[in-house]
């Protein structure tokens, strides 16, 4: 049985724009008054996991414990089926040190070159960790392929060389309310709310 969330305030462990506005968009049906480690000037943790689960632990642990609140972190990345998986836990990292994801994407379509193997998912981990060192942490999927030349303005990170498996969209491309519905993001989402959310 999961620990249930039973507070009103949530710190958002992230400083990423993009995973914060995407995390509030996700929480806002659920009342919860949300505040950004960025916000509270809590500082990032080194992640040395060698899983999604285990940084995104890091990260959640990290800010509870500094908060005093519960707090919710975000650990994603694109993995490439032709590249063995890769970027996967290093996604942000292929991006450069400025986080430049027009160089991250380019890297990826490079480095694949002429393999027609362009299948990829997108994984999502989010961790809930309470001050007393509790975690509750739930990994989503979303399936689907890379393109090149990158489209669309919407969203954030690879977003745009990313089609999800039966549109023609890249998630760049499509309204942020149909990403939602489908994303790794919304798909680790809903098995967090299903297990330490009390339904309304
Ligand atoms: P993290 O901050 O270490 O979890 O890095 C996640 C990386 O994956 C970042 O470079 C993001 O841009 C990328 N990423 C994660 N989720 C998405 C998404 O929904 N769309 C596009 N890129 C994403």
């Amino acid at each position: 049985m999961a620990r249930l969330f039973d507070g009103n305030k949530l710190v958002i462990a992230s400083h990423n724009k993009g995973k914060v506005r995407e995390i509030g968009e996700l929480l806002a049906p659920f009342g919860v008054e949300t505040v950004s480690v960025g916000d509270l000037g809590l500082p990032v943790p080194v992640e040395d996991s060698d899983s999604f689960i285990g940084n995104a632990e890091i990260k959640s642990l990290a800010a509870a414990k500094a908060s005093g609140l519960p707090s919710l972190s975000d650990d994603s990345g694109l993995e490439v089926h032709g590249l063995g998986g890769e970027p996967g836990i290093y996604t942000a990292d292929w991006a450069g040190p400025d986080r430049d994801f027009a160089i991250g994407m380019k890297a990826v379509i490079d480095k694949l070159g002429d393999n027609p193997n362009r299948h990829a998912n997108f994984t999502c981990a989010l961790s809930l960790a309470w001050p007393d060192g509790h975690t509750e942490s739930f990994e989503g999927k979303v399936f689907g392929s890379v393109t090149w030349p990158m489209r669309g303005e919407k969203g954030f990170g690879y977003d745009p060389i990313f089609i999800p498996g039966g549109f023609d969209l890249t998630f760049a491309e499509m309204d942020p309310v149909d990403k939602h519905a489908m994303s790794h993001r919304a798909d680790a989402f809903r098995q967090l709310i299903d297990a330490c959310f009390r339904s309304t």
